[in-house]
């Protein structure tokens, strides 16, 4: 990939919360004395019981299980709002930005907060709502969104968010899967001026959920819906009648805090489940070490609620740090390419969070509509997701940091809670496309496919070997699955499904799904750097590629290109990507077939879903073969693409 390298600039070397030193340090007591480490890191949140007993989690089959500080007790809303009140009670805890550049944004204080979330908590559990009940959230990104899951978090209920973007059939396989007695929704949402109909969603959606007794509806865009009497409720309506106040109740620090379904991009979704007290613990610790924040920062996670990076980095991290935390309900390029980093002129950020899909999407829009902006106020940049093209990241760096700002690739999944491989802007030097180096007390292996841990610069399956505090605890209904899906392939150790690479100081590069590596004559090759190497190309503003059954290498490379606004798919301009591919990494990555693509299936959160591609690159493309494309954003991208197969 690529050898470029960004030592930490000089004002972040002096400056930072933690320095290289302090980092490396760090780290080592975080593995050599790792119990006292954490009980002691567990003192950032407030505990009603402080735990005296850290990590008690097995890998192994006999007494397997995952476990942190089992005798401890809080709550989640406490720690993200009731202890801020005294020093920061005024403070801006949410930062709301519309959709439409011409509405008002809104700003709660703390103390706001706590009285809108201790009203909603109220509005649950006069519905009913218990301690341990699941409550299904299908939200669009509202200031109510955040207040939802810190009014569940505040009464005991296990909250299941489910993306504003998927459909009634998806929506009610969530809520039956976790049995699910109470919906929160909004009338509608709205994004790119357009409005999302969740009500009339949920409506279809309960048709087939006899579980759910309860719909607890916010006002957000004032559209018409049909109320169904005794059980739909207007939350401003009931919030109204209710206390200002509702004691937060205490929870033991393995209680489940929530069930978020992962996106799907590999098979039937999986219920993953996190708990109270470990996985705040790691949402707030690594929102700290990775973005280094300050009081006063304007911190901008640019994710959806519905995804694993908006809990942890939009709500429960920052929160539980006292920032301020800004959401925005719309997409990145409305009404124009130019609105991010519009929005952070108009807020003064000082770290924006988004994924590489987000900046593909821009990049190719051209340069001019960063440069219409200031962006003098951004300090970090932050990235999650995918793999980042060193293409992307270097633009990231260049045009929208203006060289300034250090870049920060976070690699985690749903299952982790939070980051696991990233940088400490103070004590990493970067290199474009690696994620860099673990997290404290995370303890990454690369394997082989038997399993042998490989030593030094090396590639292979990516494992991580011990328990960690933000790891999820079970797959929602089947104790089964989760022992089978992660811990079987590699005995004793925890499989990511990531391929990575390890180059010689130790720094993580993530090669893609394990399931992505292609096998061309017997040389093992990350699709990403395939891609990488394409997206480099003046013309190409995304590319996808996978493996196909060929008589002779074995695998062959299949690459589907979208090319930059403006350029014309000729068969010359083929021609020229081979080439240009065949210089930049070798002969060996000659790709056999190049179909250009006006769009790529990609999953709601923007993932490029490479097992439909692999199906028709192979030429299956019957509806069978293409298998479930529920979670596609678009599925139509899919006729498109088979009509224009490549050999
Ligand atoms: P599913 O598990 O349902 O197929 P998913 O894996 O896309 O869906 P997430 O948990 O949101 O669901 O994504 C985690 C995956 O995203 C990681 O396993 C990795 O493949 C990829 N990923 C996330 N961040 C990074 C990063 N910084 N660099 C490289 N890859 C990343
Ligand atoms: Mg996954």
């Amino acid at each position: 990939m690529s050898d470029d390298f960004f030592p930490v600039p000089e004002d972040w070397a002096k400056n930072a919360l933690m320095d290289k030193a302090a980092r490396a340090a760090d780290y080592a007591r975080s593995i050599d004395d790792a119990d006292a480490y954490w009980l002691e890191r567990a003192q950032r949140l407030d505990w009603i019981t402080p735990p005296t007993r850290a990590n008690e989690s097995s890998f192994v089959e006999a007494d397997f299980g995952v476990k942190w500080f089992a005798d401890g007790v809080l709550n989640v809303s406490a720690n993200c709002i009731d202890r801020h009140l005294a020093t920061r009670g005024d403070q801006a805890a949410i930062i709301w930005e519309p959709d439409s550049p011409d509405a008002e944004p809104r700003r709660y204080s703390y103390a706001q907060v706590h009285e809108q979330v201790c009203r909603f908590a109220n509005v649950l559990k006069a519905a009913g709502a218990r301690k341990g009940d699941r409550i299904t959230l299908y939200l669009p990104m509202i200031p109510e969104a955040a207040f939802a899951l810190l009014a569940c978090a505040r009464i005991g209920a296990v909250h299941s968010v489910v993306f504003g973007g998927f459909s009634p059939e998806a929506l009610a396989g969530r809520i039956i899967d976790c049995d699910s007695t109470l919906v929160v929704t909004a009338d509608e949402g709205r994004r790119a001026g357009k409005a999302v109909p969740l009500k009339a969603n949920v409506d279809a959606a309960l048709k087939d959920c006899p579980s759910v007794k309860t719909v607890i509806v916010v006002q957000a865009t004032g559209g018409a819906v049909t109320m169904a009497p005794g059980r739909d409720l207007w939350l401003h309506e009931e919030a109204a009648k209710l206390s200002p106040d509702c004691p937060p109740e205490p929870m033991n620090a393995e209680d489940p805090l929530f069930i978020l379904y992962t996106s799907g991009s590999t098979g039937k979704p999986k219920g993953v489940l996190h708990t109270t007290g470990g996985y705040l613990l790691w949402a707030s610790l690594t929102h700290e070490l990775c973005f280094d924040y300050r009081p006063g920062d304007i911190y901008w996670c640019a994710a959806d609620i519905g995804w694993v990076t908006g809990h942890s980095y939009i709500v429960y991290g920052p929160l539980a740090n006292g920032a301020t935390t800004l959401m925005y309900e719309g997409v990145p390029n409305y009404p124009t390419p130019a609105r991010i980093w519009e929005v952070v002129d108009r807020h003064q950020v000082q770290t924006i969070f988004t994924a590489p899909t987000v900046l593909r999407a821009l990049m190719k829009e051209g340069d001019e509509f960063v440069h219409a902006t200031s962006r003098k106020s951004l300090r970090l940049l932050g990235t999650v997701g995918e793999p980042i093209n060193p293409e992307a990241w270097r633009w990231y760096h260049s045009v929208v940091g203006e060289g300034r700002c250090p870049i920060i690739d976070t690699w985690w999944q749903t299952e982790t809670g939070a980051a696991m491989i990233a940088p400490t802007p103070g004590a990493t030097d970067l290199k474009p496309g690696s994620a860099t180096l673990p997290m404290p007390g995370v303890v990454p292996q690369i394997v082989d496919s038997e399993g042998q841990v490989l030593d030094g610069a090396t590639e292979g399956n990516l494992v991580i070997a011990q328990s960690w505090p933000g790891q999820m605890r079970t797959v929602w209904g089947d104790h089964d699955r989760f022992f089978q899906t992660y811990f079987t392939t590699f005995p004793g150790k925890y499989t990511t499904g990531d391929g990575a690479r390890r180059d010689a100081e130790g720094y993580y590069w993530i090669t893609g799904r394990v399931d992505d590596v292609i096998n061309v004559s017997g040389h093992r090759m990350g699709t990403a750097e395939v891609e990488s190497a394409l997206v480099l190309h003046e013309s190409v503003a995304e590319a996808a590629v996978v493996g196909f059954p060929h008589d002779i290498k074995g695998q062959g490379i299949y690459a589907y290109v979208t090319l930059n606004a403006h350029e014309e798919p000729t068969d010359e301009l083929r021609k020229t990507l081979v080439k240009w591919v065949r210089t930049e990494i070798g002969p060996i990555a000659t790709p056999d077939a190049i179909q250009f693509a006006p769009g790529l299936p990609k999953t709601r959160s923007g993932k490029i879903m490479r097992r439909i591609l692999r199906k028709i690159a192979e030429g299956e493309v019957s509806a069978q073969a293409l298998g479930d494309t529920s979670t596609l954003a678009d599925p139509s991208v899919v006729d498109n693409l088979v009509a224009n197969r490549q050999g």
